[in-house]
């Protein structure tokens, strides 16, 4: 397998407290409203628990990017490297055929340039050898990069419940699950 970067997600240690958003919208001073990485707590059906937990998630880098191959204007490519998938929001048409078409809601719409746009993996930070604004940000190492050409962590899971399964897209990302409670408080 040639290289392919990855997130790795681990609910085990993410806390819920947005700094890895809050990086990413820093880095790329964000209109109000875009949004290229979120945190999602799960929901009561997936994590029946007092303590919450949460994903971050953004843009999946894809092994076969639908976003790319809707694009009327080629605005997309992905990287031969390291499989990171690229928007070039100056060919960007604002169509929104991207943003339709991605399962995930990775592309955005910019309503002030009027063009999508979407998480880079900071591809230009990668290229000066340092990590992803989020990556770097996260105060508990619960966002981390992987490559899956060599990725070989046993419990990792690439669609956990709750994250929808895409498999033609063959998303580029992996997560550990929250850890389970021993006792519920719940009443059933
Ligand atoms: S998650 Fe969506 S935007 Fe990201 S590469 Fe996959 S199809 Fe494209
Ligand atoms: S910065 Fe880390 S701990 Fe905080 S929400 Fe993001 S992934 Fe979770």
């Amino acid at each position: 397998m040639k290289k392919q970067l990855a997130f790795y997600i681990d609910a085990k240690r993410c806390i819920g407290c947005f700094t890895c958003a809050m990086a990413c919208k820093n880095q790329y001073h964000q209109e109000s409203g875009v949004i290229w990485r979120d945190v999602y707590e799960l929901k009561e059906e997936i994590y029946p628990h007092r303590e919450r937990a949460f994903y971050s998630l953004a843009c999946n880098h894809c092994e076969n990017p639908t976003c790319l191959n809707v694009c009327p204007v080629v605005a997309y490519y992905k990287r031969e490297a390291d499989g990171v998938v690229v928007h070039e929001q100056d060919k960007c048409i604002g169509c929104g055929n991207c943003i339709r078409s991605c399962p995930y809601g990775a592309p955005r719409y910019n309503p002030v340039l009027k063009r999508a746009e979407k998480c880079s993996f900071c591809w230009q930070r990668l290229d000066d050898d340092r990590k992803p604004a989020c990556v770097l940000s996260c105060p508990t190492e619960a966002l981390q990069i992987v490559d899956l050409a060599e990725f070989d962590e046993a419990n990792a899971v690439q669609y956990p419940a709750g994250f929808p399964r895409y498999p033609s897209l063959n998303p580029s990302v992996r997560f550990r699950l929250p850890a389970m409670p021993k006792m519920i408080r719940r009443k059933l």
